[in-house]
């Protein structure tokens, strides 16, 4: 964690154990402002006895829950949302207040949120099995789906609302009981969302908080009383808690980084395309997981649409995320920050050219608020050309405000390029002609595919996830695949017997 100068007496942002606020911590960590550089607040790092006590809490409730009606829930469901859309300007403050991002990027995160309670909901439709009458003479079958028990979700610093409640909306609707590990970079939205759920007559247990870093999610891998784990986070830790889980005899998702590209051809509209590479590359300062981080220029598009991004990204404004004027605020962290300029050095070193260089320029101003942004976390957008696939800002998942520009002859060196690509988790293409959209949609290797669109975030009905390095397990998260992940089958095979026809028969049962 950065060490910077500290406010006089940061807030401690704990845990939530079955209802209650626990501040207790042999470990803290340093919570930003990343606008200023100045610590906001102490986050307790919970010991592997503070997770014990959080799943002891969840596997306390599990029992009413799950028994809990399904009208109940959903009335506490619709409830929630009611008080997460009243909420959404506080809500989209903290994060901003944390995170840094734009605070009406921080509202979007939160729309999106209240998608995956609305689709929870649906609850009482989505949980209905199928039904056979008379498989056999006298012999009905039927499917239920049931939770799994105490659930787990450790999320990561980009979506610090958003993510957390792509998991949790499911989890619950579907009975079972959740124990939410967030980034420890900007906690305090756990605690918000903690703190509605309760207002909505959550019983206390059914969600619980546990604030830490791998401390915590070490022990939460092997803990005998989980169930599932949702993850979503880097790749490397996403493999991590994939094999450590999976060995611990845990149903796993776990959503790794991304490397997404959008396949620019010939024929494309030009502004739409520059538009989106812009929107989609800088916004939220490149940090997130399907922000668009290459571009890759096909044929002779190269030229016009490389000026035209860089006409347009030399126009953006960089500033505290509270400003309403800026369109692009800091990064996470000091170091964070000081990785990303570093890695657009080495494209430069690396033979690349760099068309504009976010390393430069003036410092950022104060912002309406009038803070002192000398110490924020701020990095000016950066615009790269001939990046090759060795150089390592292609290679490496760069998350910050750095757009590559691949150049490819033919549209076939795109698909390839993407296909080769270990990540795919987003991918896009602009075009007009409706033939090389529907071949890069059939053939491409990424989970989450768009048609002259940049960012395909799936709505709340449908699920998201990636392939190869960008997911590990089968089930994409939220949507019907997040119902599938958080229940499990049971098929229930009955008769009522007739005396009269019943009889000794040691054959295996047949269907006739
Ligand atoms: P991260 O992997 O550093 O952290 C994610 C979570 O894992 C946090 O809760 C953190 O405390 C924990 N963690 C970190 N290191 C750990 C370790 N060594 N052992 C155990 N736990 C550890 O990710 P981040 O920096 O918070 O988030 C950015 C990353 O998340 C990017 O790679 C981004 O692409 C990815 N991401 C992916 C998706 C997706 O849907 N695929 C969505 C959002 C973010």
């Amino acid at each position: 964690m950065t060490s910077s100068t500290p406010e006089r007496t940061p807030r401690v942002i704990g845990h939530v154990v079955g209802g209650r606020r626990v501040e207790e911590a042999q470990r803290y960590g340093a919570v930003h402002d990343p606008a200023t550089g100045r610590v906001t607040g102490r986050v307790a790092l919970a010991s592997a006895a503070d997770v014990d006590a959080a799943v002891a809490a969840a596997l306390a409730a599990f029992p009413g829950w799950s028994r809990t009606g399904l009208s109940r829930r959903v009335e506490i469901l619709f409830a929630f949302h009611e008080l997460l859309r009243g909420h959404r300007d506080e809500i989209a403050r903290l994060v901003s207040a944390e995170h840094g991002k734009v605070v009406s990027d921080a509202e979007g995160e939160v729309a999106r949120a209240l998608e995956n309670v609305e689709f929870a909901t649906g609850i009482p439709h989505l949980l209905k099995g199928g039904f056979s009458q008379q498989v056999s003479t006298g012999v009905d079958v039927h499917e239920v789906k049931q939770p799994l028990g105490v659930m787990v979700g450790i999320t990561p610093f980009n979506f610090p609302a958003m993510v957390p409640l792509w998991m949790i909306p499911t989890a619950i609707a579907c009975g079972n009981t959740f124990v939410l590990k967030p980034s420890e970079r900007d906690p305090s939205a756990s605690l918000l969302v903690a703190r509605l759920l309760a207002e909505a007559g959550l019983p206390d247990g059914v969600v619980n908080v546990v604030q830490g870093d791998r401390v915590a999610v070490d022990r939460l891998l092997e803990h005998p009383d989980v169930a599932a784990i949702s993850f979503v986070g880097s790749t490397p830790v996403a493999r991590h808690v994939y094999e450590t889980g999976t060995r611990h005899g845990k149903r796993v998702q776990a959503l790794g980084g991304a490397k997404n590209h959008l396949v620019v051809l010939p024929d494309a509209e030009l502004d739409a395309a520059a538009d989106a590479a812009v929107s989609a590359g800088y916004g939220s300062a490149g940090e997130r997981c399907m922000a668009i981080s290459v571009v890759v220029a096909v044929g002779d598009v190269a030229d016009a649409l490389v000026e035209a991004i860089r006409t347009r990204v030399a126009g953006l404004v960089v500033g505290p995320g509270n400003d309403p004027a800026s369109q692009m605020g800091p990064l996470i962290t000091a170091e964070h920050r000081d990785r990303v300029a570093a890695r657009v050095g080495s494209a430069v070193d690396e033979g690349a050219v760099l068309v504009l260089d976010g390393r430069d320029g003036p410092p950022v101003g104060p912002g309406a608020d009038g803070q002192d942004t000398s110490g924020g976390f701020f990095l000016r957008p950066s615009l790269v050309d001939h990046v090759r696939p060795e150089h390592t800002v292609y290679r490496e998942e760069i998350f910050g405000p750095v757009l590559s520009v691949v150049r490819v002859e033919t549209f076939d060196d795109a698909l390839r390029l993407v296909d080769e690509n270990p990540y795919g988790n987003g991918a896009a293409i602009f075009t007009r002609d409706g033939g090389a959209a529907r071949r890069f949609e059939v053939e491409v290797q990424a989970g989450m595919v768009g048609v002259n669109v940049p960012i395909p975030v799936p709505v709340g009905y449908y699920s998201f996830g990636g392939w190869k390095g960008s997911l590990f397990g089968d089930s994409h998260m939220y949507g019907p695949e997040g119902i599938h992940f958080a229940t499990r089958t049971k098929v229930v095979t009955s008769r009522w017997p007739d005396p009269a026809t019943s009889s000794i028969d040691l054959g295996f049962p047949r269907t006739r």
